[in-house]
């Protein structure tokens, strides 16, 4: 039997903002538990919760950024179950009427194949808190400072039909909100968390069958690792005579498994109703036209911007644009008059390796976009080689300042002077007589060793072009 996958991803990413979704209390990360969490936080009797415009704010910016229908009036609803780290009873969420309605959003696979996938809704809710099972001598506790932490939950549609395909949308949905400033991205600390959905059908079969939802999943690593070990394990069990039971299943990173968790409650399970402390969300026209005034330019734009503008490569314009900071710094370099092609090549190999090695983000490069630029002027013109040029950048990664003055001080400059080219080549022609034999015999893979040496007396600074040119000349038999 040939099967087909069915996908559908609930994203929740915790939204940027200072104040948690209800109260005034901080969401900065890290603190000492229980420090960041206020009365509202802990559902005390007699508090209310007041909205945090910002969360509203952020929300629209994603339904803009994926042309999705803004829900003009949404309401907040009561979601109520029991579980240690939710001590109100419930959780303030949206249901009936969402902030964001639906929209889509365009992923390219590897063949360069594009797909379009649907966004269901997008919904504003609060974060419950955290139980901590360790440090605690076989007890648990519970910290409540991620209670009332702003979400917005993204909804897929059951659009994708491959693990690649989820892994890619996921990877999409990280990339917008981080360019929208909404989310920070930082998934080891729990600001993007993926539930993931998959059934299988038989090819060709229109119905969905059962699915499982895949709790627990917090890097795409295991995002992919999940949902490969449920395809497989969903497989097996239908071929081999079982049924598909709709559960939440939790991944186990450390055992590379999905374990059932419990089984799947239905929307009326959780007695929804609308929340009296709050009012209904009214969203004016104005307030809308100020943030879409106030949103940037979009990954895809950029990427074709790149392309056109720039004149790169598909792959160099992608990679150039996975992040604002990295496309602004190539911006910065080529706003220099490096050749973009040659830019891009020292961003994204050069300057991307030392960055990664050394462990730090575009942010805190040690080589600014214009000493990037001062050092590509000097190969352009010819004042040094393309292997000189590694050694310039590091010394500038060093600290050792601009292409120009480490050029001057180390005495890097290329050696143009055909005249002097040449009696290096005469003396080495002189001191190697059996190699010149050869050479001339028809070895002529020698010219490298001829090349080598040339180098090694010029410490590299012979213009590579003159070099060869000059030795096939004298040479020649
Ligand atoms: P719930 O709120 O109970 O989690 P939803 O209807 O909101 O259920 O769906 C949750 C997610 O499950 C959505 O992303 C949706 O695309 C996905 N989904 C729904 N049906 C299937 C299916 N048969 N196979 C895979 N994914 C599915
Ligand atoms: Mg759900």
């Amino acid at each position: 039997m040939q099967w087909e996958t069915v996908i559908g991803l609930e994203v929740h990413t915790q939204l940027a903002t200072q104040s948690k979704i209800f109260s005034g209390a901080s969401t900065a990360y890290g603190a000492e538990p229980n420090t960041q969490a206020c009365n509202v936080d802990l559902g005390f009797p007699g508090v209310l919760p007041v909205l945090n415009q910002q969360a509203v704010s952020m929300a629209l910016k994603f339904g803009l950024a994926v042309g999705a229908e803004i829900g003009r009036r949404s309401v907040f609803a009561r979601k109520n179950y029991f579980y240690p780290d939710l001590p109100k009873g419930y959780q303030i969420s949206q249901f009936e009427l969402p902030i964001i309605g639906k929209g889509s959003i365009t992923i390219e696979l590897a063949d360069g194949e594009q797909k379009v996938i649907g966004i269901t809704r997008a919904h504003l809710e609060e974060d419950a808190g955290k139980s901590l099972h360790e440090d605690f001598h076989g007890m648990s506790g519970i910290d409540l400072n991620r209670a009332g932490t702003p979400l917005l939950e993204i909804v897929s549609e059951p659009d994708m039909r491959s693990i690649k395909e989820a892994v890619a949308y996921a990877r999409k949905i990280h990339q917008l909100v981080v360019y929208l400033g909404i989310c920070d991205g930082n998934m080891q600390e729990g600001s993007f968390r993926v539930d993931a959905n998959l059934s299988i059908r038989p090819k060709g079969q229109e119905a969905f069958g059962t699915r499982t939802e895949l709790k627990n999943i917090n890097s795409f690593r295991f995002l992919e690792r999940a949902l490969k070990f449920e395809l497989e394990r969903q497989i097996d069990l239908v071929e081999s005579g079982g049924k598909v039971v709709q559960e939440t299943r939790l991944y186990d990173a450390d055992r590379d498994e999905t374990r059932s968790m419990r089984s799947k409650e239905e929307a009326n399970d959780y007695r929804y109703f609308p929340d009296p402390d709050l009012l209904p969300v009214e969203v004016e026209e104005e307030l809308l036209e100020a943030i879409r005034a106030e949103l940037p330019e979009l990954p895809d734009a950029k990427r074709q911007r790149f392309e056109q503008e720039y004149g790169l490569s598909d792959q160099d314009a992608d990679g150039l644009t996975a992040s604002r900071p990295l496309a602004d710094y190539f911006e910065a370099v080529a706003a220099t008059g490096a050749e973009p092609k040659m830019a891009a090549n020292w961003v994204t190999m050069e300057l991307a390796g030392a960055l990664n090695k050394a462990g730090l983000g575009i942010e805190a490069s040690p080589v600014s976009p214009q000493q990037l630029g001062g050092l590509l002027a000097r190969i352009a013109d010819g004042t040094i080689s393309g292997k000189i040029a590694k050694q310039v950048f590091e010394a500038i990664w060093n600290g050792e300042g601009d292409a120009d003055a480490i050029i001057e001080a180390k005495g890097l400059k290329q050696i143009t002077d055909t005249a002097a080219i040449e009696s290096i080549i005469d003396e080495i022609i002189g001191g190697n007589p059996k190699q010149v034999e050869q050479f001339r015999a028809g070895k002529e893979k020698l010219l490298g060793f001829f090349v080598g040496q040339v180098m090694k007396v010029t410490q590299g600074k012979a213009n590579p072009g003159q070099v060869n040119e000059l030795l096939r000349k004298k040479l020649a038999p």
